[in-house]
């Protein structure tokens, strides 16, 4: 079908199905039924656009997807843009097991997986790091032991994302003591909702729990849920987490995840610093210090634009992931940092009738864009990765 043909396709359809209710500001749809219900017309939203493949317009069709070349899914995207579409499935399953699946996954394990993801029915959460092991992965213990029909797992994971929702985990677990550390780990998938399987939420200062800590006592994980070989589950791990960083460097598959926190630099220097007479901002250091952020930001759009054209082209990206993450993650951390020091005393406020929401807002983002340098690999560890695995320098 010629691109224009599909546009205007893929115009009309959103017309008929994407209703006001699913348009505007909020969060993506997360998946899974343990979370807060859904308003009738955001469900039937998602609903359509997981029946049409949409939801994950890349993936076969025989798996739930849409089917669709990169180049659709773009003008997908553009699309959903345009009409201000919520985000219609985020979550683990579409940007991180999912496409690992299709990478590593038998057909009966894609079968089985892939469409309750592409409908958003069912939650997942990572269970990579603990707590002896977060950037050196490879040293976790959490342990599976074969018993014939099944795996027993024991050990604890923390910092898992989402976990108290989840009905699905995936998780990397260690079947051989005896080997290089590398070489004795297999790479999982586990039901949540089982005796075994204890979840629970860290609090955080905010009030907030976004992760929790995940036990297992003898918890069971089926042999059908074996992703790759026994002891090979380090590179189905390590590629899992290129694909989250695909995703956190914003080159993820068209809906996976939504953009960025990116605040208005120059209203907000307008707002607190003022404007001279050419309605400029009123400080040089602060309009050069925002000039920069706006050059910085455009060119690292042009480049992700670039390498998702690479990608749709077939090459896929490895290790050079790691830089769009580090980047990402670098620039969003420095715009916040940028847009609380803008605000001279109103930056930084806590709580209180002398703060607006907007800029107790900013102090929540100003906290919260740390983590975004943590999680996935902390900047440190994507810079090792780059010089080794990208570069290529000497150890
Ligand atoms: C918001 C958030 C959500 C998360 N969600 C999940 C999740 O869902 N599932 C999951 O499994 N994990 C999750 N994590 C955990 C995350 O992956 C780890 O926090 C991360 O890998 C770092 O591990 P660590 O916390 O043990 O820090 P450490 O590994 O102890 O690192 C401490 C410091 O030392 C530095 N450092 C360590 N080793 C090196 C080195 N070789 N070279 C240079 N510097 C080094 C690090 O960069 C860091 O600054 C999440 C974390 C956050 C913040």
């Amino acid at each position: 079908m010629v691109l224009d043909d599909f546009r205007i396709e893929v115009r009309q359809w959103l017309k008929e199905h994407c209703p006001e209710q699913a348009r505007g500001k909020g969060d993506p749809i997360y998946p899974g039924s343990k979370r807060p219900r859904l308003t009738d017309e955001v469900a039937t939203w998602r609903a359509k656009l997981g029946s049409k493949g949409w939801t994950v317009p890349t993936w076969p069709k025989a798996y739930g997807g849409g089917g669709l070349t990169q180049t659709q899914a773009q003008i997908l995207q553009e699309e959903l843009r345009a009409i201000k579409a919520r985000v219609p499935l985020g979550g683990m399953g579409i940007s991180m097991i999912g496409p690992t699946l299709l990478e590593f996954g038998t057909e009966e394990q894609k079968r089985q997986h892939l469409p309750p993801i592409a409908m958003g029915e069912v939650s997942w959460c990572q269970g990579y790091s603990e707590p002896e092991a977060g950037s050196d992965l490879a040293s976790l213990r959490t342990r599976a032991e074969d018993k014939g029909d099944f795996f027993n797992i024991n050990g604890q994971k923390i910092w898992t994302s989402g976990a108290d929702f989840a009905d699905w985990i995936f998780m990397l677990v260690r079947t051989d003591f005896s080997v290089p550390k590398h070489e004795g780990i297999s790479f999982m998938l586990m039901t949540m909702d089982q005796p075994g399987v204890r979840v629970q939420p860290i609090q955080l200062i905010s009030g907030d729990s976004p992760f929790c800590e995940t036990f297992f006592d003898n918890a069971v994980a089926e042999k059908s849920d074996l992703i790759g070989r026994l002891n090979r589950g380090w590179g189905v791990g390590k590629r899992l987490l290129q694909y989250e960083r695909l995703g956190q460097g914003g080159l993820g598959d068209a809906n996976a995840r939504p953009a960025p926190y990116r605040p208005d630099l120059v209203r907000t220097a307008k707002k607190y610093i003022g404007v001279d007479s050419l309605g400029k901002i009123d400080d040089v250091d602060a309009r050069n210090k925002v000039a920069q952020f706006a050059m910085n930001k455009r060119s690292f759009e042009l480049t992700q634009e670039r390498s998702k054209q690479e990608n749709a082209s077939g090459k896929s990206m490895g290790e050079a992931t790691s830089i769009f993450k580090m980047y990402g993650a670098s620039m969003g951390r420095d715009t916040v940092d940028l847009q609380c020091q803008l605000m001279g005393h109103q930056g930084y406020g806590w709580e209180g009738t002398s703060f607006s929401d907007q800029e107790i807002l900013a102090t929540r983002n100003f906290l919260s864009a740390r983590a975004h340098t943590i999680y996935g690999g902390t900047n440190e560890v994507q810079l090792n990765i780059i010089a080794k695995r990208v570069l290529e320098l000497p150890d």
